[in-house]
Parts: structure tokens; sequence; C-alpha cells
């Protein structure tokens, strides 16, 4: 039986999401999105002492934000729940009986010391550390005892001796992993929780998963999660590992590195669509350079497109994106996006027209704080480059220009004016002029700032700059 697509992201709720899970996350919703599956979310939270609910709150609202809603899971529902990990044990130890019944599992009795021993002792022969295999042929009768003697164990899974784990992963083609280099492995800990490989498998199965995009720093652990998945007859997902995140330097990515979390991106004034126009072009190639919607990142997004080699995390090219969703941005959003950081200054009925004016010279919504001052303040502060061009115009041009200056006067009716009074022109008619008015020498477009500023304050700016003398 073939089922239709399904992929998710199986987060552990250990931090705020960054970078490189989020992209995981929507490398999986657009691949859901694109052939009408199912993305699911699972909560992986098995580690009990580092998860924390406010990391699953974070996480939800995170993606959310993303647009990277999830149709299975929490909040969503399905037929496969509970989709947290920590509520799973009796579908673990269910599984777990199964696989001890079949002898694929077994109690291993060894210490913390006698295993550290044993893999020095391979380290210094120059093995990679793998598990003796030293309780997997204790007789019933020698369990029986261990266990009556309360030692404590784990459980083993016994891999297939001899045998290759061959997969086709879908972003590094043929893989392939002698089972004898992987030893047994730990499927359930001493204290009872269990391990990762096995939980993670089980979940993707039982919950029918057909496709797992995850971090290549998983490749190694999949031959495992296909063992186990074999010993219990149960389907295998299409597993395809992606090239990880790397810094400028080639490190991964890391929080010293600038990797930023999505709450900081959110705080910061990113728009999701910048958001995931940058990630999705990370480690994967579109064709078309332009700011994509998310259902047109979805439409393009193809596993073949997804790179091999490591994704360099460049920041330009996060702020790029972000610039051109703030083209695109109607401008009631853009108000409602400016919203407190210059509510000190721009009155709400300007705030439209004032977002329009400054989208250009603005990337997050603190960066209009300095425009919105230099249009709308009573005591204008002035930049030391706008104080020597006014130093280096006579006090004349400034008179003629608040003489030239009448009600509803529009911009460039406006400096026509003045350039007929004064004679002067290019850079030497509008610089002063934007100097006056703005107190910089460079910002917004003028003829949008202008009507702004509006007529009392403009003639009054410019009649600052005249000297007592000059004034007829
Ligand atoms: N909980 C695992 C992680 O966050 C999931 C890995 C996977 O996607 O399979 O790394």
């Amino acid at each position: 039986m073939t089922f239709p697509l399904k992929s998710r992201f199986a987060p552990s709720p250990t931090g705020l999401i960054h970078f490189g899970n989020v992209r995981t996350a929507l490398f999986n919703a657009l691949l859901a999105r694109k052939q009408n599956g199912t993305f699911l979310l699972r909560i992986e939270d098995t580690d009990a002492a580092r998860s924390r609910e406010e990391y699953i709150t974070a996480l939800q609202e995170d993606l959310e934000w993303l647009e990277l809603g999830w149709q299975e899971g929490e909040g969503a529902g399905g037929a496969f729940g509970p989709y947290r990990q920590s509520e799973r044990d009796p579908i673990y130890e269910k599984h777990l009986a199964m696989l001890e019944e079949a002898g694929r599992v077994y109690p291993c009795f060894c210490t913390a010391l006698e295993l550290e021993v044993s893999r020095k002792t391979q380290a210094a022969s120059g093995k990679p550390p793998r598990y003796s295999g030293k309780c997997a042929h204790l007789k019933a009768d020698e369990i029986e005892s261990k266990k009556n003697e309360g030692l404590p164990y784990t459980l083993r899974f016994r891999m297939p001796k001899r045998e290759s784990i061959i997969f086709e992963d879908l972003v590094r083609g043929n893989q392939h992993f002698p089972s004898d280099e992987i030893g047994d492995f730990i499927v359930r800990r001493s204290d009872g929780t269990f391990a990762f490989f096995y939980v993670n498998a089980l979940d993707d199965a039982l919950m029918q998963v057909t496709h797992v995009l995850r971090g290549e720093d998983h490749l190694t652990n999949t031959p495992r999660q296909i063992a186990i998945l074999n010993a219990l007859s149960m389907p295998i997902p299409q597993y395809g590992h992606i090239s990880l995140i790397v810094d400028g330097n080639g490190a991964p990515l890391s929080k010293r590195s600038g990797s930023l979390s999505v709450q900081e991106l959110r705080e910061m004034g990113y728009f999701p669509i910048a958001v995931n126009n940058y990630l999705a072009r990370l480690g994967h190639h579109y064709l078309e350079n332009h700011l994509l919607e998310f259902d047109e990142l979805a439409r393009d997004f193809t596993i073949d497109n997804l790179g091999k080699a490591p994704a360099r995390y460049d920041r330009t090219q996060l702020d790029h994106w972000q610039s051109q969703a703030l083209q695109k941005t109607d401008s009631n959003a853009l108000a409602a996006w400016l919203g407190q950081s210059v509510s000190k200054w721009v009155p709400d009925a300007d705030l439209e027209r004032f977002a329009d004016a400054v989208r250009d010279n603005i990337l997050f919504p603190h960066d209009a704080e300095i425009w919105a001052e230099a249009i709308y303040s009573d005591s204008l502060p002035m930049s030391p480059d706008a104080l020597k061009v006014i130093e280096e115009t006579p006090s004349s041009f400034f008179r003629e220009a608040a003489s030239s200056l009448t009600s509803g006067l529009d911009f460039k009716e406006f400096t026509q004016r003045v350039k007929e009074k004064t004679g002067a022109q290019g850079k030497k008619l509008f610089l002063p002029l934007r100097s006056a008015l703005t107190g910089q020498t460079h910002g917004p477009e003028m003829p949008r700032v202008l009507p702004l500023i509006g007529f009392d304050r403009a003639k009054h700016r410019l009649m600052q700059h005249v000297l007592s003398e000059d004034i007829c």
C-alpha cells in the first residue's frame, strides 16, 4: 500500500530554534505543500532534563510565524498521536517487547567503566568504537541472576551480522554501510529512557511518514534506524540528508558566528517571507531570483535542487531579501510593522504616507526613527555633513527658498522656483534644501518628505538659516 506524501519536522525542544533547524522545517513543509501532502510536527522531548515546555510553545509560534503550519500534530490533530514522545512510552515498550520476543534486543550489563576501557582499547588499535558484544550471548539463567542481583542494564539492538545496509539517500545518492562496523547499540538506557535511534525511527514508521529531510549529521544514524524498522517489518521512509549551514570560515554555524534564533529575527523586524526566501535558497537552488511567495517557493522546490556542499550563511543575503520584502509590502501592512517604533513622532493619519516615504531607506522598524525625527521634530538634529552644507550656502539662498514656499506646493515646483530665484542647480540646489529641511544630506525622496514636513514647519526650518541682516 502506498501512502500520500508525508514529511515531518521532529525538533527536540531543548532551546530556541535557529537557522539550521528552521531550514529543515521549511524544506519539509515546502515538500509537503508542493505535493499536496501532509507536514507533520512531532516533539522529540525524550530528554526530560533538557526539554522545556516554553521551548515547545516558542517553536510552535516560530513555525506559525513563518507560515510553516503543520497539518498533523499537536493542535492540528491526526490519527497517530500522541505527537509528543514523552507521552508515547507504552507504544515504545510494546514494540520493544516485540523486538525482545524476536531476539533482536538483549540486556547489556556492562558498566560505564567497562565500556570506556573497551572504547579506549579499540581506539588504541585504530578501530572505530563499537560495542564488543560481551553481553550479546548471555544465557537466560545468567540474565535472570544478574537481574535478580539488581544490576542495572541497558537494552541493545542486535545488529544483523555481515550485511550491508543500503539505501538511496534523496540528496546524497546511494549509501552503503556494513552492519559489522556499526555494532549493537543501545535502544533503552538503564534509567528506562529510550534512545533517539529507536523512537525516531519507530515514530516515523507508525506515523506513516514517507519523507524525512534532515541534517547530514544524522546520516550515520540512518542505517541503525533502517535495521530497527527492518527487524519490526515496518515501512522505511525515504531519507534525504541536507548539507549543514556553515559560517564564513566554513565552521558549522553557531551563535557566536551569527546564527540567530527565529525569535530574534522576529523581534528585529524581519519579514517571514524574507526569512523563507533566504532559507529556501540556502542549500537549495531556485531559478527565480526575485522574492517568491510561500506557494511559489513550494511550487519550485525540488529535491534534485538540494545541494550536497555546505551552505554558507551570509547575513547580507538575508538583508537583501528583507529589502525585497519591504518593496512588496503594502502601505497598510508597512505602517502596522513600523508601529510603536515611530509613534512618538508620526501622527496616525500620516503613518501610511510616512511608511511609503521611508521604505527604500530602512530594513527594520527602528531604522525609521531617524527619518521620523528628521520629518517631525521641532528641534531638528543636524548631521555634521548637513551643517557643513549649510555653512557653505549663502543665507540669501534660504531666504529665497523660504519665500518660494507656499502651502500645498509640491517639491518639484518648489525647487523650480528656488532655482529661478537663486540660479542654483543640481547639488547646489538640492543639498542645501535637503540639509535645511531634514538635517541630513541623504534620505528618503524629498517629494514624499516635503508634504509630511508641512508648510509651517518647512518654512520655519528654512528661515532658521537666514541671517538677521538678510531678512527683508
Ligand atoms: N530530534 C532530532 C533533532 O532535533 C530529529 C532528527 C530527525 O529529524 O530525524 O535532531
